[in-house]
């Protein structure tokens, strides 16, 4: 499905999702509403920046250019075809994935104070490639089967059910959980008993 670029909308739907337990996942969680509307929230390189300033990664937002917001959306998609449950990737997929996986990531600095810091010549191909080797990681290791989508019809967020047991439903349980609980509890309720 393509996804949709509006100028309108509500600074809380573009607000980033940190929930899925990957950076691959929340990379994907870019695009919202995936089950229906399928908005941009990358809609410009700034949105990009903001979003690499997320992860914590680098203290500043670094700079991106509008190739760099392109290439980013082109890793996210395909990244989420190869790891969204009951999709088929495309034909370039895997190599996209691979080719930004092969790319130089960050390397770990000691910084004055004794902390760990984060460099790399190139910012945004850096955050790019560690993307793609966190969804190499996910989808070769004990969890592949774990990506589930999140079964709130108005949610379809990615995440990874580390949980024992592996029959967790929700991205969250606090959102998504307890909104789809609620509405089920207030649908019996205006049921007619029987
Ligand atoms: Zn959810």
């Amino acid at each position: 499905m393509a996804v949709n670029v509006h100028h309108d909308l509500p600074p809380e739907e573009l607000t980033f999702h940190w929930k899925s337990g990957r950076l691959c996942l929340d990379f994907v969680a870019t695009v919202g509403e995936r089950w229906r509307r399928s908005f941009e929230r990358l809609r410009t390189p700034e949105d990009l920046a903001r979003w690499v300033a997320g992860t914590g990664t680098l203290a500043a937002p670094p700079r991106v250019s509008r190739r760099q917001l392109a290439a980013g959306r082109e890793l996210r998609e395909a990244i989420n075809r190869l790891a969204r449950p009951g999709v088929d990737p495309e034909a370039g997929d895997r190599d996209e994935l691979n080719r930004r996986a092969a790319r130089p990531a960050f390397a770990p600095q000691l910084t004055s104070e004794g902390n760990l810091a984060w460099t790399a010549a190139h910012p945004v191909e850096a955050m790019f490639a560690a993307i793609a080797r966190d969804a190499v990681d996910l989808l070769t290791g004990p969890l592949a089967g774990r990506i589930r989508e999140c079964a709130a019809p108005d949610c379809a967020l990615l995440f990874v059910d580390a949980s024992r047991p592996g029959r967790r439903r929700w991205c969250s349980t606090e959102a998504c959980g307890n909104r789809t609980r609620t509405k089920a509890y207030r649908q019996r309720r205006k049921e007619p008993a029987r």
